[in-house]
């Protein structure tokens, strides 16, 4: 069975493209810079070690998806999209319609364009990738649609639902939908599967670090709690996002005239985070600054603390956590966040061993010391083969 999983964006396509039998990667690239005239794109046949490139203007998505299969027929790996068995869309926003993953009709194309509004940045980037893939494609072919909020969709409404008016936020669609969910879902599944618990009966406080961050607290094998909220620039500090802070500072810097409200969401979500503290946005370089720059180090310090506190909150909620995870850019290969935010939790259980935390490893691997109760965890995630393995599941189901 041969999946191919597409994360459209408004202006690139990544893919790759997956076999079922024992989930490998036959091919990964992407298109990137889709509407410029120095538009890029690239295929890696993974067994053959070999990539394929071509540079040239791509116009729009329906050139792109073009694009990507003639570089399927260069490399001799596919002739035609129609010979996939189906296509995995990745969904940023599934709003409150969708509970699931779900095949592509009309129906499920309509919703995600109402959800649009809820993220204007990335779902009508998606629905260009289905309409040209659908039609790249051909009918025979199934296409699903998987979600990054679905996996929260188990929240209990005391946990997604703000204090602001009740009425207004019915009709307006405002709560905590969360994000990464796809990330999370593998990554605590993984480690469950590794720690050799039923996954309906694992408790696990899930950490993605990368440039987007965010926590969640899992029950039982399902989200009760996640910092992202209507969009994913509420709780964790992150590389250009604020996180968490008191929304009086908006009204604040408004009346001062410091902000425009059409400047707000660029504050936001691309001037703040760590390179608002500091002036860089990639933990590599913050970590490199930190010793000899005060505000390098301010931001590893604050980014380390607004996660601590996370744990401690979901620490709460869980009652019973089995196992601390950390995933992500950050997540997997930053030791020295990794040994700041477990550095004083023993109280909680939560202690990770030196040696094993800073050894040049990778995989999926405990880091925890003897001592501790709860396990410490770094799983690599990996959302393509998620969505792929949805895609499959949903496909047999249908
Ligand atoms: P996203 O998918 O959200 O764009 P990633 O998961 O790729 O982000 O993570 C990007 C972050 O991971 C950056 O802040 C980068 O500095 C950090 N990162 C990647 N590799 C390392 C490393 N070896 N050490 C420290 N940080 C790293």
């Amino acid at each position: 069975m041969k999946i191919l999983v597409l994360n459209s964006g408004s202006s690139s396509i990544k893919f790759q493209l997956f076999n079922m039998k024992d989930n490998h990667v036959i091919a990964s690239g992407l298109i990137e810079k889709i509407g410029e005239s120095n538009s890029y794109a690239k295929l890696k046949d993974i067994a053959k070690d070999i990539i394929y490139e071509k540079n040239l203007a791509i116009k729009d998505h329906h050139e792109g998806l073009e694009v990507m299969t003639s570089l399927f027929v260069a490399s001799n790996i596919l002739h035609d999209l129609s010979e996939l068995d189906g296509i995995g869309h990745r969904i940023v926003h599934g709003g409150e319609s969708f509970t699931e993953s779900a095949l592509v009709n009309n129906e499920v194309i309509a919703k995600i364009e109402q959800n649009s509004i809820l993220a204007p940045l990335h779902n009508p980037g998606h629905l260009a990738g289905i309409r040209n893939a659908m039609q790249e494609s051909g009918e025979k072919v199934p296409h699903v649609v998987v979600f990054d909020t679905v996996f929260h969709q188990t929240m209990p409404e005391y946990a997604y639902r703000y204090a602001l008016p009740y009425e207004l936020c019915k009709r307006l669609h405002i709560r905590r939908y969360g994000f990464h969910g796809t990330s999370h879902h593998y990554v605590t599944k993984t480690a469950a599967k590794m720690l050799g618990i039923e996954y309906e009966k694992f408790n696990a406080i899930s950490l993605h670090l990368g440039n987007g961050a965010s926590v969640c607290a899992v029950s039982n094998g399902k989200s009760v709690d996640t910092s992202m909220g209507l969009s994913p620039l509420e709780g964790l500090i992150m590389g250009t996002r604020s996180g968490d802070m008191d929304p009086a500072i908006i009204t604040y810097l408004l009346n001062l005239g410091e902000l425009k409200a059409d400047e707000i969401d660029a504050f936001l979500n691309k001037k703040s985070g760590l390179l608002g503290i500091c002036g860089s946005n990639d933990m590599r370089e913050v970590v490199a600054k930190m010793e000899h720059d005060e505000r390098a180090h301010l931001a590893f310090e604050m980014f380390c603390y607004r996660i601590k506190k996370y744990i401690g909150a979901y620490y709460a909620v869980l009652g019973r956590v089995d196992a601390l995870i950390f995933t992500g850019g950050i997540g997997e290969n930053a030791p020295y966040s990794r040994e700041k935010i477990c550095g004083d939790l023993a109280h909680l259980g939560i202690n990770i061993d030196h040696k094993l935390n800073f050894a040049k490893a990778s995989g999926a691997r405990c880091i925890d010391a003897d001592k501790a109760s709860i396990k410490t965890l770094i799983i690599p995630t990996n959302e393509e083969l998620e969505i792929a393995l949805e895609t499959k599941r949903v496909i047999e189901n249908n």
